[in-house]
C-alpha cells in the first residue's frame, strides 16, 4: 500500500460539473485558464448574513469588485464597504442605493471628500485632520444638508496582534482609525458635530477568532456607551467592520454568520434590541469559499529529482499564495483531459511542484505536493479563490486575467460574469 496520502482534495460536486461542462463547452479552448463561481452559494451566504444581522450587510468592494459580482450583491440585499475613491466609483456604476454604501478610505482627498458629502453616503473618518477638512466642508452646507448626513469615526480598539500580523489592523500602532488614547479628543469631536451619528471598528481580517473581535467591539461598544450618555444617544449606527475568517482547509464553512450572529447576540444584546443600527462589512466570508480557478496544465517535465508542472494560475492572480508561502496554502484538485477527477487514492503518487506562468523561481501555486501523476493537458482546480485574488490581479509579465463563469446547477449551465482580459486592454494600460 501507499504510505502517502493524496493531497489532490475531494471536492464539492458543484466544481466536478463545473469543471466538466467548462471542458464540454470548449471554454478552454480559448482561454487557459477560468474563474468559475457558484452563484448559489453566495445567495446563501448573503442571507445567511440578513438573517441573523438585521441592520445593513454590505460586502467589502475590495474582496471583489467584480461588476456582475457587485449587482449580484445587491440583488441580494447588500450594500456596498469602499475603501478608495474608485471602489465608491464602482459601487456606483453597480448601482448601490448612496445610503448603502460606505465610504472607509484611509486617504481621501479633499475632492474626494467633497464628492461623497455631495452624494450623501456613509463616510467613516479615519483621522483627527480628515475630520478638520469635512468640518470645513460641511459647515458650507445649508442645516437641511447637514441634518441628513450620518459620518462616523473610525476607532482603533488597540487590541492584540491576530495570526497575521500584516492583516492586523486594530493594535495599539495601527495606521487605521484614531487611537482610543485620544478617548477626550474623540468624545469632543462627536459634541461639536451632531452629524457625527456613527462609530466603526474593523479589527482585520484573516487570522483573528471570533471572541477577539467581539472583544474589540466590546471594548468600542463602552466607549459608545459614554457618549451617548453625555449626548442623548447621538451615535444610532454602529459599525462592526468584516473579518470572519474563513476555513482554508476543507470545503466547510466554519465559522459561520449564524455562529458569529450568535456569539454577538449573547456578549453584545444592545446591538440587536434596536438601540443601534447595525452594519456590518464581510468580505472574504461572502465570497472567497465561492469561486475556483481552474487552469489547463500546459506542460510537466522533470529537473533534478523535482516533478513539476507548468499552470496558468500562479503570481499573476493568487499573489498572497505566491509571496507569502505557506501562509496562504490553497488546495488544489487534479483532473484529467476529460474532466475525471483524480484523486490518487488508487495510484502512484509523486512530490510535485505546481509552477505558475511567471518569470520568477518562487511562483508556485503548490510546492512538494503528495499528487497523482500530473499529465500534460490535465486540470488542475485551485479552491477558494472567490476573493481578494482577481482584485489584486498583477500585471507583471503581462499576462491576461482570466474570464469568470458562474455554474448554474439547476440548468448545468455556464454563464459569463466577466469576460478574460484582452490584449489590447494589457497593452493600453503601459502605452
Ligand atoms: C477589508 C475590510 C473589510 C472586509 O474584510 P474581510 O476580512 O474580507 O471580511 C471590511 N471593512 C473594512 C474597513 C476593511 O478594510
Amino acid at each position: 500500500m501507499n504510505p502517502l496520502i493524496s493531497e489532490s482534495v475531494e471536492c464539492l460536486d458543484w466544481k466536478k460539473k463545473a469543471i466538466q461542462k467548462s471542458i464540454d463547452s470548449g471554454a478552454f479552448q480559448n482561454e487557459p485558464y477560468l474563474m468559475l463561481y457558484n452563484l448559489d452559494e453566495f445567495r446563501a451566504l448573503a442571507k445567511e448574513a440578513n438573517d441573523n444581522f438585521k441592520g445593513l450587510q454590505t460586502v467589502a468592494v475590495k474582496c471583489n469588485p467584480v461588476l456582475n459580482l457587485l449587482k449580484e450583491a445587491i440583488n441580494n440585499g447588500l450594500g456596498a464597504e469602499v475603501a478608495s475613491f474608485g471602489e465608491l466609483q464602482m459601487a456606483e456604476r453597480a448601482g448601490f442605493d448612496k445610503s448603502k454604501i460606505i465610504f472607509d478610505s484611509p486617504i481621501k482627498t479633499i475632492k474626494e471628500l467633497e464628492y461623497a458629502l455631495n452624494l450623501g453616503c456613509i463616510i467613516n473618518v479615519d483621522n483627527f485632520q480628515e475630520l478638520e477638512i469635512i468640518e470645513k466642508i460641511i459647515n458650507a452646507f445649508t442645516i437641511e444638508k447637514q441634518e441628513s448626513l450620518s459620518l462616523g469615526l473610525r476607532i482603533n480598539p488597540q487590541v492584540g496582534v491576530g495570526k497575521f500580523e500584516d492583516l492586523s489592523t486594530g493594535v495599539p500602532t495601527s495606521k487605521f482609525g484614531i487611537a482610543m488614547e485620544y478617548k477626550d479628543g474623540i468624545v469632543e469631536a462627536y459634541k461639536r458635530n451632531r452629524w457625527l451619528k456613527a462609530v466603526h471598528l474593523h479589527v482585520g481580517s484573516q487570522g483573528y477568532e471570533m471572541e477577539e473581535t467581539i472583544s474589540a467591539i466590546e471594548k468600542v461598544m463602552s466607549l459608545v456607551e459614554e457618549i451617548n450618555q453625555q449626548l442623548d444617544g447621538q451615535i444610532k449606527i454602529f459599525n462592526i467592520g468584516g473579518g470572519l475568517p474563513i476555513n482554508y482547509n476543507s470545503e466547510t464553512i466554519n465559522p459561520t454568520f449564524t455562529q458569529y450572529g450568535n456569539q454577538l447576540k449573547e456578549k453584545l444584546p444592545q446591538l440587536f434590541d434596536g438601540s443601534f443600527l447595525l452594519i456590518t462589512e464581510f468580505g472574504r466570508a461572502y465570497w472567497a469559499k465561492c469561486g475556483v480557478i481552474v487552469s489547463k496544465v500546459e506542460y510537466t517535465k522533470t529537473s533534478g529529482h523535482r516533478n513539476i508542472a507548468i499552470v496558468h494560475v500562479g503570481g499573476n492572480i493568487c499573489i498572497p499564495t505566491i509571496y507569502q508561502y505557506p501562509v496562504w496554502k490553497l488546495r488544489v484538485s487534479i483532473f484529467d483531459g476529460k474532466g475525471e477527477f483524480k484523486s490518487g487514492l488508487n495510484d502512484d503518487l509523486y512530490q510535485t511542484d505546481l509552477a505558475g506562468p511567471l518569470c520568477f523561481a518562487s511562483d508556485l501555486i503548490a510546492k512538494q505536493r503528495i499528487l497523482p501523476l500530473v499529465k500534460q493537458s490535465d486540470y488542475v482546480m485551485v479552491h477558494d479563490c472567490g476573493a481578494y485574488l482577481y482584485s489584486s490581479y498583477s500585471h507583471y509579465n503581462l499576462r491576461l486575467a482570466p474570464p469568470i463563469y458562474n455554474y448554474n446547477s439547476n440548468l448545468d449551465q455556464l454563464e459569463i460574469i466577466k469576460k478574460g482580459e484582452t490584449m489590447e486592454q494589457k497593452i493600453e494600460f503601459f502605452s
